[in-house]
């Protein structure tokens, strides 16, 4: 799944953490801003480049958008 990664500031000392979204707009490698799914409003600002990942993320310190994982499951499900 392409998306685009959001940096998330860790609180009280803890690590920084990268919060995966899926991407909702093309990506031309050079990019001021990227859309993402699960907002029509928010996106990505200076973002680095669209990722595959993989839904079943498993990597320390990094996660998926709830709200995007969402939509990507509701889209996979109406297509079966
Ligand atoms: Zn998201
Ligand atoms: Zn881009």
């Amino acid at each position: 799944m392409l998306a685009t990664a959001e940096r998330v500031r860790g609180t009280n000392g803890q690590s920084d953490t990268v919060l995966w979204h899926k991407s909702a707009g093309r990506c031309n490698g050079d990019c001021d801003f990227h859309a993402i799914a699960c907002s029509t409003e928010d996106g990505i600002v200076l973002p680095g480049p669209v990722q595959n990942v993989p839904l079943d993320l498993a990597k320390a310190g990094e996660r998926w958008c709830l709200d995007c994982l969402a939509i990507i499951r509701a889209a996979r499900s109406a297509k079966d």
